[in-house]
């Protein structure tokens, strides 16, 4: 548990570090030192009986992620409360196959309208509660930062759900400013105008200003400033500026270089104070209204956003000296999601909650102000990831799994060669006081056998039996392993090479790029069978030819396990898994990495009776992806269709087999990218 802080007295609790692990298993110890059947065998029924849903519970950390929005019904499975503590549940097994008979196959990207509005009023209601405690003499108004997630129906919900609370749009970019002005209709909400700007940019922003939209320019770069006095003398309109400061005080974690002396975005103290004479020099100071910071996403340690406050809201008491026109603080975005629910700084985590946050930016602010006696501004928070992430859940199944096959070992004979004796009897020999021992020497014998093969000394078969044998000791290992309170450290490989392969229908590259590119970790886990026991140790691959197309990093109340606790497949049923806190950043960043596309998605919302579909966006098609490569549907078809001509011509293929080649050719690009099942 390297550098975790523990929080607010919550201790990550030891005893319940090996679960799963450790719940004691029956079969398992029957076997010990016996050793005459391969221990991995489990009974399926007996397990299936001691195994309750409080234990899925645990296992999965459902609690620590997952409130208030899932949880687990009595059936096993997952349910879903889009609407928090205000009542209301969906089972999403039942939903899923509800969705499936609508032909929205998997994967499945699923959006739950009132979570997102649930987040909205969570945000809004910290901030209410810690003004009211603290008597600040302010208010505040948030801003969705659109790049966390900028599909329309998301920002439409989003803008529509902030309206009571005059939530406003953040726009990092061109694009983005466009989304802003013409979706954000809610009076007395705030365009925050950020990123790389030219000169179109920052007269458009100004410009809406006569629309009524209350575009503020945040300057980020010391050339804008310049670019800004002239959109402003030309258009003759004066605009709100803000100027974004780097803070000495650093985040931690991936986004710490968010901040900084060296950061790409910000300027310096110097820079500013430049900034402010360049501004007074144009009559244009009291044009600067607002301070913004921002020090990186997911901050896990409520001290870092503490630290990032006092200096900023000094350098606001300052600048209102300096006779701008102050107004807002910004306070930029870095509001954590807890991923693994350990309540800890682990990179996965955050020690604090929206309540604590809320409470510390109001009262450094306050008494900052207090100090320099300067009106106290109105807060600005550009809360992303906190608002998007738990909205949408992203269902898929598993095609299939490989397994180490461990078959309990034919007796030795006296012709056996020497090194299939050595393991056979290593196998004989394994018991709870030598397993490790035993291990290294398994592991010995198996790698003498490869070489004797190598140098023509075993055949195929001898070499086939080595490596039986060796999985059945690492299998007879592993449940004694299982079983121990401490592991040795050489010994936690084991599960690891243990483990299964589950194949997933989904592409980690289009539908969990963090994943994959900076080891962001999500919480994944079966939505049925959790009143089962999980007998199975995963990794999961997709559908990518790429090995990087994994994910062998899973939630743990400690650190990260490299596999997840999952069920055994049944025949002729499917077995869905879920990946939950993905809404934010994942859906944009998504890749066509061998061409698998958008999921299909859709947007459910709770009714008094149960849910209605909002909306549904059918996932690309292959003819989509191939035109993104400048592929036509129709030239395709019509090359393979003169092939067939040819064939048919040739006499190699009959009329029949060419009109079904041409019928599955032209269907399968109308379809999706993904296996159906
Ligand atoms: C990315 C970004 C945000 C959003 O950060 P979250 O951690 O998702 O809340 C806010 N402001 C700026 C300037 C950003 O670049």
């Amino acid at each position: 548990m390297q550098g975790r802080e523990e929080i607010m007295g919550v201790k990550p609790n030891i005893a319940e570090t090996n679960l799963g692990e450790n719940s004691t298993d029956g079969n398992g110890t029957e076997d010990r030192g016996s050793g005459a059947i391969a221990p991995i065998v489990l009974h399926p029924s007996k397990q299936a009986q001691r195994w309750t849903i409080e234990e899925s519970e645990e296992l999965y950390r459902i609690k620590g992620w997952g409130e208030p929005y899932f949880s687990i019904n009595a059936a096993g499975h997952v349910t879903v409360s889009p609407r928090g503590d205000r009542g209301g549940s969906l089972d999403l097994l039942e939903l899923v196959e509800a969705l499936g008979q609508r032909n929205l196959d998997l994967p499945l990207l699923i959006r739950f309208s009132d979570i997102l509005e649930d987040r909205i009023e969570r945000l809004n209601a910290c901030f209410s509660k810690a003004i009211a405690r603290y008597k600040y003499p302010g208010v505040y108004r948030g801003v969705f930062p659109v790049k966390c997630n900028q599909q329309r129906h998301l920002i439409e919900d989003l803008v529509r759900f902030g309206q009571p609370h005059q939530f406003g749009l953040e726009a990092g970019s061109k694009p983005e400013l466009m989304i802003a002005l013409a979706t954000l209709k809610t009076e007395g909400a705030l365009v925050i105008c950020n990123g790389y700007k030219d000169r179109e940019y920052i007269e458009t922003a100004i410009l809406a200003q006569r629309l009524g939209q209350r575009a503020i320019v945040v300057i980020e770069q010391l050339e804008e400033v310049e670019m800004v006095i002239a959109a402003s003398k030309s258009l003759g309109i004066q605009p709100v500026l803000g100027v974004r400061a780097k803070l000495m005080s650093k985040g931690i974690g991936r986004w710490g270089g968010s901040s900084g002396d060296r950061a790409k975005f910000g300027l310096t103290i110097p820079e500013i104070i430049h900034a402010v004479d360049q501004l007074a020099g144009a009559d244009m100071l009291s044009c600067l209204q607002l301070l913004h910071f921002h020090i990186g996403s997911q901050i896990s340690a409520i001290s870092k956003v503490k630290d990032a406050i006092r200096e900023s809201s000094q350098i606001y008491v300052e600048l209102a000296k300096l006779g701008a026109n102050m107004k807002y603080l910004d306070v930029g975005g870095g509001l954590g999601v807890d991923y693994d629910g350990s309540k800890t700084n682990f990179h996965a985590s955050k020690n604090y909650n929206m309540q604590n946050y809320a409470n510390d930016i109001v009262a450094e602010v306050k008494e900052a102000c207090e100090e320099g006696q300067v009106p106290m501004p109105t807060l600005i928070s550009e809360s992303g990831r906190a608002i998007a992430s738990h909205q949408s859940v992203l269902i898929f199944n598993v095609l299939g799994t490989s397994d180490v096959s461990i078959h309990p070992p034919e007796p030795s004979t006296e012709k056996e060669h020497l090194i299939l004796r050595n393991l056979s009897d290593t196998y004989h020999s394994i018991k709870a006081e030598n397993y490790q021992e035993a291990y290294h020497d398994a592991i010995q014998f198996k790698e003498e056998a490869i070489s004797l093969f190598n140098f023509g000394y075993l055949s195929l078969r001898e070499r086939a039996r080595a490596e039986q044998l060796y999985w059945a000791c690492c299998g007879k290992i592993q449940a004694i392993v299982r079983d121990v309170d401490y592991v040795p450290d050489d010994l936690e490989e084991l599960e690891k090479i243990m483990a299964s392969i589950y194949y997933i229908n989904l592409s980690v590259f289009q539908s969990a790029p963090d994943s994959w590119a900076i080891d962001q970790l999500f919480p994944i886990m079966p939505i049925h069978r959790l009143d089962e026991k999980p007998t199975e140790r995963g990794t999961l691959a997709d559908l990518t030819c790429d090995s990087d197309g994994k994910i062998d990093q899973f939630i743990d109340l400690l650190d990260v396990k490299h596999v997840l606790e999952l069920h055994r497949l049944k025949p002729d049923e499917p077995y869905y898994l879920g990946m939950f806190l993905g809404g934010a950043y994942q859906e944009i960043m998504g890749n066509l990495h061998n061409l698998f596309g958008d999921t299909n998605t859709v947007h459910i919302k709770l009714t008094p009776k149960g849910y209605e579909i909002e909306h549904v966006v059918k996932g690309d098609t292959m003819k989509e992806v191939l035109s993104y490569v400048q592929y036509d549907a129709e030239d395709m078809i019509e090359s393979i269709r003169k092939q067939t001509e040819q064939a048919l011509k040739d006499g190699n293929i009959t009329l029949q087999e060419s009109q079904r080649l041409l019928q599955n050719y032209e269907r399968c690009l109308g379809r999706y990218t993904y296996l159906t099942t």
